[in-house]
């Protein structure tokens, strides 16, 4: 029996946050879940040639509330954790997922959608619609719609092992990680390491009751000592450990890598494709392996030259220092790029932070979208709030009407999870029970401290402008299908509305709106300034080389490795890598058994690596229009705003790219910005 009054049932636009408790979610689930599979039954049981309202326009909506409430379950249970919550989450979390898996393996809701796809009907409906249609359609068979009972029931088989093996893979990387420590007593090797490395060293091993300081492979941990160690020694043997992670009994990942990526191919040629890559970019903006594979290929072409130049300036750096080594390690490149770093700059990024404060940064943010938008925001103080720290904000359009509204919660808590991001509540339509959008952002900034305002680095400044890009994103939408609405988008194309807005941070007009010292009120010094802009383009090669050699390797793992040719995936991965590498990797070199993004989960960053280029193309390519235009430009913003941020997935996300562009993406704009092209060689835009 549902409990009458449960606020998590109110779908209401002003969210009852100080009403929910752990104990409403159980229940409210349940009967939402029961609501959605009654919608669906009702898709179902229409006979003949159903209409578009009976069948996807009710499939667009069977979920919605079921989203709603899940969305700020899962919301409050990252911002605001109790163990009750925790329970409760993780109780409903499997039925959801199971519910939603279920969908596109339902044979009869296939066939009643399939009859509406193949009737009369389809074409007089809008583009978005028969987009859904396409979309849902390709996504079933995806999922085996099409197949014989016997390939499903192989299909089936394979999801099952491969969410088995990639559990395995990852809880194996977690406990391989958490197995190794190195506890060092005598100080003499711990030169180099700044304080704060050293502190939590000595608190980690503190807290294993242990004399000294231990290391360990955790990110934090083994950065700090790969960028800072003076003892090569000490370098080579954490770079050691962290790169055969997993490869040893008893956590040991080599053989689940091979079996993943078979039972992926297998996978991918039951369904008619050629390989997982194809499989998995069909619905993405690259649309096949080879696609995605060219585009890492041509930018590792092009920032070769630039690569070369970085390493030979690092080695004629270590040439020049007194013990330098005669031939640079991997274990040696970041401590030695750092050497160098600080012999060339000398800049601290906390000299920055009197020049953002927290409501100064989002005073700009907000007259930046005013300017180039045209919509306000405002704050609303009496909205009901889960915690005193979160405001609320009102979005409005250039003639006064309400666009939507959102949450913004910055600072960090014992009960919220680390990082910054975007979720969405509500997704208004026209002529629907909510007409307008609500969203929430989240990062974990500096709070204030006693009298003085929170005071922001500039990559929480970055942060900030990249998470209300998704907001934007979300808010700004006019969709006409609800699950095609806002940041719904392929995987290789949602995260340019959110990084393009990032490039704003950057540009002197932008900082001048809001940019100004907390106690003097002055902008930032020019000479501050310089030094922030000339630190963005050191070893920029290097860093996009890395990224490059991931998403190439990760390709040719999903495209071309052939176990009976190539033999030993670890050794075909290094050898992948290698020419993504300045300094030789060594034979043992097994980064692939520890990385998650590919093998934690049955997908995941799987095939989709390059993914993080591929926007960034996409939004240094963009931003640079408005560079040409004046980064202010209304004109610039009302064609982003029309053509991407409205839009949603309601087309093919390269046309809607080519709306605003009025050509393809090139990679030029990434390459000057990264200093790897000279800004005037950059071809005019068509
Ligand atoms: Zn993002």
């Amino acid at each position: 029996m549902a409990d009458p009054i449960n606020p998590l049932l109110s779908y209401r636009f002003d969210v009852p946050f100080d009403q929910i408790e752990a104990q409403h979610v159980v229940p409210a689930v349940t009967v939402l879940l029961e609501r959605s599979r009654a919608q669906l039954a009702e898709i179902k049981r229409v006979q003949g040639a159903p209409s578009y309202e009976a069948s996807f326009g009710a499939l667009d909506e069977a979920t919605e509330e079921l989203e709603h409430a899940m969305a700020i379950v899962g919301h409050l249970e990252a911002v605001l954790t109790t163990p009750a919550l925790r329970d409760a989450h993780n109780t409903v979390q499997p039925e959801v997922s199971a519910f939603y898996a279920q969908i596109a393996l339902d044979p009869d809701l296939y066939r009643v959608l399939k009859r509406f796809a193949e009737s009369p009907a389809l074409t007089e409906r809008s583009p978005a619609e028969q987009r859904f249609v396409k979309l849902t359609l390709d996504d079933f068979k995806r999922h085996g719609a099409e197949l014989g009972p016997d390939q499903k029931r192989r299909l089936e088989q394979i999801s099952v092992e491969l969410s088995k093996l990639t559990t395995q893979y990852s809880q194996n990387v977690l406990d391989a990680t958490n197995a190794f420590e190195l506890v060092i007593t005598d100080e003499s090797k711990l030169e180099g390491l700044p304080a704060s490395a050293r502190e939590a060293a000595r608190e980690s091993a503190k807290a294993k009751g242990l004399e000294g300081y231990r290391f360990s492979l955790q990110q934090p941990s083994y950065i700090a000592v790969m960028t800072y160690a003076d003892d090569r020694a000490l370098r080579e043997q954490i770079y050691g450990a962290y790169n055969t992670r997993a490869t040893s009994a008893p956590y040991d990942n080599r053989g689940l890598v091979a079996d993943i990526l078979r039972l992926r191919k297998e996978k991918a040629q039951l369904l008619g494709f050629a390989n997982f890559a194809d499989l998995n970019l069909e619905d993405r903006m690259a649309k096949n392996g080879h696609k995605a594979q060219s585009f890492v290929e041509d930018l590792r072409t092009r920032t070769l030259p630039h690569f070369e130049r970085e390493n030979r300036e690092l080695t004629e750096f270590v040439a020049s220092l007194d013990h330098g080594p005669a031939v640079l390690e991997p274990w040696d490149m970041a401590y030695y790029a750092e050497k160098l770093r600080n012999a060339r700059f000398d800049f601290d990024e906390e000299q920055l932070r009197p020049y953002f404060a927290v409501d100064r940064v989002l005073d700009g943010l907000f007259m930046l979208v005013e300017r180039i938008y045209g919509v306000r925001v405002e704050q609303k103080l009496d909205a009901p709030r889960y915690h005193e720290d979160v405001r609320f904000y009102v979005m409005r359009n250039e003639t006064g009407a309400q666009i939507g509204a959102f949450y913004a919660d910055l600072y960090p808590r014992d009960e919220k999870r680390g990082g910054a991001w975007m979720a969405d509540f509500i997704t208004g339509m026209p002529g629907k029970r909510h007409v307008h959008h609500l969203g929430v952002m989240c990062a974990n900034a500096n709070p204030p401290l006693g009298n003085k305002p929170a005071l922001l680095t500039h990559q929480d400044v970055e942060t900030l402008f990249h998470e209300f890009g998704h907001l934007l994103h979300h808010l700004l939408g006019e969709p006409g299908v609800r699950s095609l609405a806002g940041t719904r988008v392929a995987w290789d194309f949602v995260e340019l509305p959110s990084m393009i807005m990032e490039n704003f941070g950057w540009e002197r007009a932008i900082l001048d709106l809001f940019a100004r010292h907390y106690e003097t009120g002055a902008p930032i010094p020019e000479e501050l300034l310089a030094k922030l802009q000339r630190t963005r383009t050191f070893r920029a090669a290097n860093a996009q080389m890395r990224q490059l050699g991931f998403a190439a390797m990760d390709l040719a793992l999903h495209i071309d490795y052939d176990p009976a040719r190539d033999g030993d995936p670890l050794s075909y991965a290094r050898d992948a890598m290698q020419r993504y590498s300045g300094v030789k990797l060594p034979r043992d070199y097994a980064m692939v058994a520890g990385f998650g993004h590919l093998f934690a989960s049955p997908v995941g960053y799987a095939a989709g690596y390059y993914s993080y280029k591929w926007a960034e193309v996409l939004e240094a390519d963009a931003f640079s229009r408005f560079v040409e235009a004046g980064v202010l430009s209304r004109e610039v913003g009302g064609e982003f705003r029309k053509h991407i941020l409205a839009r949603g997935n309601e087309a093919d996300p390269l046309d809607l790219y080519k709306d605003f562009m009025g050509r393809e993406p090139t990679p030029d704009a990434l390459l000057a910005r990264a200093g790897l092209l000279p800004r005037d060689s950059r071809p005019p835009r068509a």
